[in-house]
């Protein structure tokens, strides 16, 4: 009798066996600093509203389909103006799904800078497109020569940026961002999924550059567990990707919370103020340490080249923080751990646990 594995061979495509799922790591009872969340839990006042607006969701109708109540909490949150289409994802992960599905065609090629987000990479091999990755310069800026290059030679279907870039922290140059606008033949996507950390933007440049999307989440600003992204672009792009979105992609539960939580813009801001000013401390405290050598960043995380990658990492570990361990991902990571920006009491953890001197 033939067996699952006899079928899975049969039925799975090789290029799909060959993968290993994405793992995330076991994190109970550490100090999470491995994910880039927003440490900080919500006020009992704003739980209050929120348990409120959950508690009224009629979970046995489907949701909206349209998620109307999210786009119009988006829009006035982040002042998204109405010329523009909003497509809405279940956390920007799946928005990268449909673009890749979108332009995926056998010979068509999909481009980003590595190293950066390994999604747009996952995705191009889920979708079956063909996946092109240009180094980064070591001081991890677009290497814009080889960029603009590849793109001649690849003409490529889609380019991913992410701005900021994780897992380096940097914001690309703007004017290598708007010379790889103009040359590119297709979408090019700036990934804006740190734009609270950041204090730059791509969305004003929308109206100059017809083939720009624009894409964010909500998962850095607290609100990792609803898992809601948002693409904002030309009402051409929008409706093309509508078509391929799942009809109801953004539950009910979280088409309830999101408004609520968009609406507090104090509090918003003011833990991202927050977590910008313990991302100075940690990049100069971290910096004193002898070794270390440190990244500009303007994200809710750091990039620390440590002398010893693989121990820093297990010695935070035993004292019970999770970080990550970058070492081995891309040689231009060798020796580097990624750290989120935690509270100030689970920075100080982290400095504590790490060698003063060496
Ligand atoms: N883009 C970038 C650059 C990211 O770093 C991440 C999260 N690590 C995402 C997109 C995905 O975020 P989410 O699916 O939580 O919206």
């Amino acid at each position: 009798m033939p067996t699952p594995s006899d079928f899975v061979t049969a039925a799975i495509r090789p290029d799909i066996r060959a993968l290993t799922a994405y793992e995330v790591a076991h994190a109970d009872g550490l100090i999470k600093l491995d994910a880039m969340e927003n440490p900080y839990p919500l006020p009992a006042a704003v739980r209050a509203k929120l348990a409120a607006a959950v508690a009224d969701v009629p979970v046995n109708r489907y949701p909206d389909g349209g998620a109307s109540a999210v786009k119009a909490a988006l829009r006035k949150a982040f002042a998204i103006p109405e010329s523009f289409g909003i497509v809405l994802g279940n956390g920007s992960d799946e928005l990268i799904q449909m673009l890749t599905v979108a332009v995926a065609a056998p010979g068509v090629t999909i481009l980003a800078p590595e190293p950066s987000f390994v999604m747009y990479r996952m995705n191009a091999v889920y979708a079956g497109a063909r996946f092109v990755g240009v180094p980064l310069a070591a001081d991890f800026s677009l290497d814009a020569s080889a960029m603009l290059e590849a793109i001649e030679r690849e003409q490529p279907a889609l380019v991913f940026l992410a701005y900021p870039n994780n897992p380096t922290g940097n914001l690309f140059a703007p004017a290598d961002i708007e010379a790889i606008l103009h040359a590119a033949p297709g979408l090019v996507v700036v990934d804006e999924a740190y734009h609270a950390f950041a204090d730059a933007s791509f969305l004003p440049a929308l109206a100059r550059f017809p083939n720009l999307v624009v894409l964010r989440t909500v998962s850095k600003i607290g609100m990792a567990g609803l898992r809601l992204g948002y693409a904002i672009a030309a009402p051409e792009w929008t409706t093309e990707l509508n078509k391929i979105r799942q009809p109801y992609n953004l539950n009910a539960l979280t088409q309830a919370a999101a408004p609520v939580l968009l609406s507090e813009r104090a509090l918003l801001g003011e833990q991202a103020a927050r977590i910008k000013s313990e991302r100075s401390r940690m990049h100069a405290a971290l910096a004193r340490l002898q070794g270390v050598e440190m990244f500009a960043t303007h994200t809710n995380f750091v990039l620390a080249r440590v002398p010893d990658a693989p121990r820093w990492f297990e010695r935070l570990r035993q004292a019970g923080i999770l970080v990550k361990n970058l070492h081995g991902w891309h040689p231009l990571l060798a020796g580097c751990l990624r750290i989120t920006v935690g509270t100030p009491e689970e920075n100080d953890s982290v400095l504590a646990a790490l060698p003063t001197n060496r």
